[in-house]
């Protein structure tokens, strides 16, 4: 049973009380892909923008000044929250995927060679693999992959083969966005770092919904996004270990970024500004402080518990429909998501299905194309949770479920 008031938490969501043109109630189970946001954090863009609005780090006029305090206060709220030890191991970017591409780029050109290895995992989303693979292009670097077992875990036993001299950086999810596994990362930290190598932890769908310390991962770097944790969308965090931080080159160049700047050259400015360059998203880093505080006033260790009772509620209520099979570990090992297949039925139908019903789910490969390849599978549905749904919401998924299958079948 949840510990959550979901009543009182949904009164803060506006967009969660629409119907659609048949008076169906929204239903939003597309948490995985993007999050919705509390009144706190869309008054705070507004109020941004009517009160406080200029650029930041350049004018030494007043507004400049306000704007510039507010987007460094919120990236001390971040550092406390992901526990980082400085807070210029922070790092605006507009994401999870700029994070990862940030890190390939800077560390990876200049850490990667021609016969040294990458090791990624089978569950990996696309934006954990291409600027690796693409990292491997530039540099005739090898990839491996960790193996995802028949239960949808990691196969840790794989690692004393796969983890070597030669492994240069393991990258992986700390919770994946289709089986919803909590992979061990601080123990595959440990046996990374055991042979020299780095970790990079994409934490997309970890730090919306468990309490992260990125100190206790050991973690090198960490990225996730804004949208996903009740933020707003265009903006997220990179972090990264000081030490690495200070010896790796910038990636973007531009304004901001520099100390100094001659026709010819230019020297990097100290961090974090040598890794945002240009304007940033500045209202949207801004918000990410009132999504910080309402995730923490509720607390991310309940958030979790009601949505893993409600991913173990929706188990026990798909349970019986007829060819729907569950991706994904038992219950108890997976975050708030649950991804299915039925037979017979393309995900993409049953997915049109919902949505006439106000259910909205998500269906496809979820970016995980080798995930799928290596489920034997094209597509699934994944229904993903977060504090503000209710266990009549799942009830409502489970029966159009059913009906989904009973009118194809
Ligand atoms: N990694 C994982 C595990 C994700 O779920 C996502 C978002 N679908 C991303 C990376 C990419 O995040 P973004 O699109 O915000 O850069």
């Amino acid at each position: 049973e949840s510990q959550l008031d979901v009543q009182r938490i949904r009164a803060d969501f506006p967009i969660l009380h629409q119907v659609d043109e048949e008076q169906h109630p929204l239903v939003y189970l597309d948490n995985g892909a993007s999050s919705q946001r509390p009144n706190s954090v869309i008054q705070c863009l507004s109020n941004v923008y009517e009160k406080h609005y200029a650029n930041v780090h350049r004018g030494a006029h007043r507004l400049s000044g306000e704007s510039t305090d507010l987007f460094e206060e919120a990236r001390r709220a971040v550092q406390q929250f992901i526990g980082a030890a400085f807070e210029n191991e922070v790092i605006f970017t507009s994401g999870t995927t700029m994070g990862i591409n940030l890190v390939a780029r800077s560390w990876g050109d200049a850490n990667v060679t021609a016969g040294d290895e990458i090791l990624l995992t089978e569950m990996e989303h696309h934006s954990n693999l291409v600027p690796w693979q693409q990292l491997a292009q530039r540099t005739g670097a090898k990839i491996r992959a960790i193996p995802v077992t028949a239960d949808g875990q990691l196969d840790l036993d794989s690692l004393s083969v796969l983890l070597t001299e030669r492994t240069k950086i393991v990258a992986l999810a700390a919770v994946s966005n289709v089986l919803g596994t909590i992979n061990p990362v601080a123990e595959i930290a440990k046996e990374a770092h055991a042979v020299g190598a780095k970790v990079m932890v994409d934490a997309a769908q970890a730090v919306p919904h468990e309490a992260i310390d990125v100190g206790g991962w050991d973690a090198d770097f960490v990225a996730f996004s804004g949208h996903k944790m009740l933020g707003p969308s265009g903006v997220g965090v990179l972090y990264g270990k000081h030490a690495l931080l200070e010896e790796m080159p910038p990636f973007l160049g531009g304004g901001s970024m520099i100390d100094v700047v001659e026709i010819d050259r230019f020297t990097p400015a100290m961090l974090p500004a040598k890794f945002e360059a240009g304007t940033p998203p500045i209202a949207d880093a801004i918000a990410m402080k009132p999504a910080i505080e309402y995730l923490e006033q509720v607390g991310l260790a309940r958030i979790l518990q009601h949505e893993q009772s409600l991913a173990a509620y929706a188990h026990e209520l798909l349970a019986d429909v007829p060819g729907l099979k569950i991706l994904g570990p038992d219950v108890s090992k997976k975050a708030g998501i649950v991804s299915f297949v039925i037979d017979g039925l393309a995900a993409s139908d049953v997915a049109t299905f919902l949505d006439g019903r106000g259910i909205a789910v998500r269906e496809g490969h979820h970016c995980t194309l080798p995930l799928h390849k290596k489920l034997g599978i094209s597509a699934s549905v994944r229904a993903s949770f977060y504090l503000y749904n209710t266990r009549e919401e799942v009830e409502k998924l489970a029966d159009a479920v059913r009906t989904t299958v009973e009118f194809f079948g």
